[in-house]
């Protein structure tokens, strides 16, 4: 019942108004309450002034011991990933949201829950601030481990990943924007004319981040200071995975898509489109709108035309050599989003998608190689780390 209740996004009037004429009729093993049945936190949350915005820290072990997470004391340990994202709350307002969420990694189908949240008119003033009571937290639970479920059992705790978008991860690391001629977080190179290499360049690591190796990549008041989340002891490079659904749906996806519409085929390709859609299974969270909303679409839209529609839409729509260029990308990333994966079929992906950002300069001339077209270069390594895309995609998060 709670799951529907949350699924239907109930008032809690209406929920209420159910349990009690559930209770009329007979059902007495439930609630009167709608938050009872929901399990609300009901503990008071102190609201601290942070910049000029407003800042809300829960905690991590405030989440965990609850009932809710009972489930855990059966667990050897707790592992977290973590996201950071800064979200704009309406488009007529400044107003904005700058979450952090927990995830537990052992228990996927568990929805995210809400760590700390800060709200203004920008984003937070600075990360340390931002992210000193999570540090704290983090320190303080790794050295004695965490309380979990409502008995409050001790566990082994560890935080495996951040997962953020680009804008995001420059923020709470303390480096250079995307936008940037050192923005790269896996190697140390440099954009010439705001174009990245085509290949890797010397590896980033967790230690040459520490010894500012590419001084230039770090901000400027960073250059000669950690942040709290490198005083934390966190791997500034090792534990930021780049985010595919940023990254490849939104970025290199969509780059592509406007470079392979134009006025000749676009009707053609609306009507494939339009086509296909009667076919798209329920588990498909989205039925692709046409392209003539292609500003518009979500990263939902953007992922099954790179991995099942776009080789049927595109076939015969393009020329031939950018149809095979676009199918690089395609089989790059299905390889990548096996879930049983071996290095074979890693290796095979990096060498496919390697090859595609090569060619990408060659077909497409005038246009630059930006931070995501760059940043395919380094997805495969990622998915080395941390198993298949979707283990640490910010798609978990939506
Ligand atoms: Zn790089």
């Amino acid at each position: 019942m709670k799951r529907w209740a949350v699924e239907q996004n109930s008032p809690l009037s209406k929920i209420a108004s159910l349990l009690h004429t559930m209770r009329k009729i007979g059902y007495d093993g439930l609630p009167l309450c709608a938050k009872t049945l929901l399990g609300t936190n009901r503990d008071k949350v102190e609201l601290d002034v942070l910049g000029e915005g407003t800042f809300m820290y829960i905690g991590i072990e405030n989440n965990l011991c609850r009932r809710d997470f009972d489930f855990l004391q059966s667990s050897n340990n707790v592992t977290l990933d973590v996201g950071i994202d800064g979200l704009q709350l309406t488009r007529s307002s400044k107003t904005c949201l700058w979450p952090i969420l927990g995830a537990l990694v052992d228990h996927p189908k568990v929805g995210p829950f809400l760590i700390a949240c800060f709200q203004g008119n920008s984003k937070p003033p600075n990360p340390d601030d931002f992210l000193m009571s999570f540090c704290n937290e983090v320190t303080n639970l790794r050295e004695n481990g965490i309380k979990v479920g409502s008995n409050e059992v001790i566990k082994q705790f560890r935080v495996r990943s951040f997962t953020c978008d680009s804008p995001a991860r420059a923020f709470v690391t303390g480096v250079m924007s995307h936008s940037a001629k050192n923005a790269c977080p896996k190697c140390i190179c440099t954009s010439e004319k705001h174009s990245f290499p085509v290949s890797v360049g010397i590896a980033q690591t967790d230690e040459s981040f520490k010894n500012r190796q590419d001084i230039s990549h770090h901000r400027l008041e960073y250059k000669n200071k950690e942040t709290v989340l490198e005083s934390a002891n966190f791997g500034m490079v090792s534990q930021f995975p780049l985010d595919p659904m940023h990254l490849v749906d939104l970025g290199v996806m969509k780059k592509l898509l406007n470079l392979l519409i134009s006025k000749s085929n676009l009707s053609v390709m609306n009507k494939k489109l339009q086509f296909l859609s009667k076919f798209v299974p329920s588990e498909f969270s989205r039925v692709a709108r046409d392209f003539n909303e292609l500003s518009n679409w979500k990263s939902t839209e953007f992922r099954p035309f790179l991995l099942y529609t776009g080789i049927f839409v595109l076939k015969g729509c393009s020329s031939e050599d950018r149809y095979y260029h676009f199918l690089l990308l395609h089989t790059g990333i299905r390889l990548l989003c096996i879930e049983r994966s071996n290095n074979i079929g890693i290796n095979i992906a990096d060498q496919i998608l390697q090859e595609f950002v090569k060619l990408f300069s060659t077909l497409y001339i005038n246009e630059r190689i930006n931070f995501n077209l760059h940043g395919i270069l380094h997805i495969a390594d990622c998915v080395r780390q941390f198993g298949p895309l979707d283990n640490f995609s910010a798609k978990s998060w939506v």
